[in-house]
């Protein structure tokens, strides 16, 4: 399978070209940059060290996608939803694993899997799907009277959404768990709320600091007692070999909008 990364200057754009050089079944087709980045032109080594590829990074999206079997994408909203329409066009993978998006781009993206594969995901890891799971059953189990669910996040100083899209992701298996919809029961941030806690809101806390790529603890406190369910990320290279996976098992789906859970096994 032929992949092109875009945004491919990023921390998880080069991840994403080590992970494709890695994992047996795909090679890189493409490495595609912003619009005038100063990349342009050269070799696609200058990104991941070792020796030349021949294969030079591109602004110019098209060409390289016409060459493609799929998109590995990890960037940024209004660049995901751009692609998505490509992929549409071309009906070839794309894998997004951009967060921030706001309602109208989801249904850009949700639009764009009536003629593409797309997978997307806040978090393309294993374990934090696996978590996901968890969280679903342990709030199904945990009356919302008896336990209160906050949800905890830090990632390094430089990362501009919050919560993150995998707080999100973890916020909604919690909801979906309790039967509830996160959008009326999630409260993102206390300040300024001078009354109790109510019973049945997710709670999210974002913390940003440093060089951490992605720790997330789901709390259910009780009277007397707190489970605690944590997943933290030591590498990035967990999301881009998730985001290889998912690639490979796109290729051989119909169009449509898939999850991690999708490709993992884990969505019944
Ligand atoms: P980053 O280092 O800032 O990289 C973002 C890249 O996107 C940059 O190379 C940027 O180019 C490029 N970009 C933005 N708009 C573009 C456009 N129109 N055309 C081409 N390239 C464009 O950020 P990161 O840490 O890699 O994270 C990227 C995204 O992935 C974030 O949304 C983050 O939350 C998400 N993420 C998801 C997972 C997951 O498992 N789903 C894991 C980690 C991160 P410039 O440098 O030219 O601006």
């Amino acid at each position: 399978m032929r992949l092109a990364v875009v945004g491919a200057n990023g921390k998880m754009g080069g991840e994403l070209i080590r992970a494709v050089k890695r994992i047996d079944g795909v090679t890189l087709s493409a490495a595609i940059v912003r619009q005038g980045s100063s990349y342009v032109g050269q070799d696609v080594n200058i990104l991941v060290d070792g020796e030349k590829t021949g294969i030079i990074i591109t602004d110019d999206p098209l060409p390289a996608l016409a060459q493609s079997d799929g998109i590995l994408d990890f960037t940024q909203p209004e660049a995901s939803v751009m692609y998505a329409g490509f992929a549409a066009q071309a009906r070839i993978v794309h894998i997004i694993g951009t967060t921030g998006f706001n309602p109208d781009q989801e249904n850009k993206i949700q639009s764009a899997a009536a003629h593409a594969k797309i997978v997307k995901s806040g978090n393309m890891s294993l374990g934090v799907n696996l978590l996901a799971g968890l969280v679903h059953k342990a709030a199904q189990a945990l009356s919302p009277n008896d336990y209160d669910i906050e949800i905890s996040e830090m990632h390094h100083r430089r990362k501009i959404d919050a919560p993150s899209g995998t707080a999100l992701l973890l916020g909604k298996a919690a909801a979906n768990g309790r039967g509830v919809d996160l959008k009326k029961v999630g409260v993102y941030g206390r300040d300024g709320i001078m009354s109790p806690r109510q019973d049945g809101e997710i709670g999210f806390a974002a913390l940003r600091g440093g060089t951490v790529i992605g720790d997330h603890s789901v709390i259910f406190a009780g009277t007397n007692e707190r489970l605690v369910l944590s997943h933290f990320a030591q590498e990035r290279s967990i999301f881009a070999d998730g985001a290889v996976k998912a690639a490979l098992w796109a290729y051989k789906q119909e169009k449509g909008l898939f999850s991690m859970l999708d490709v993992l096994g884990l969505n019944d």
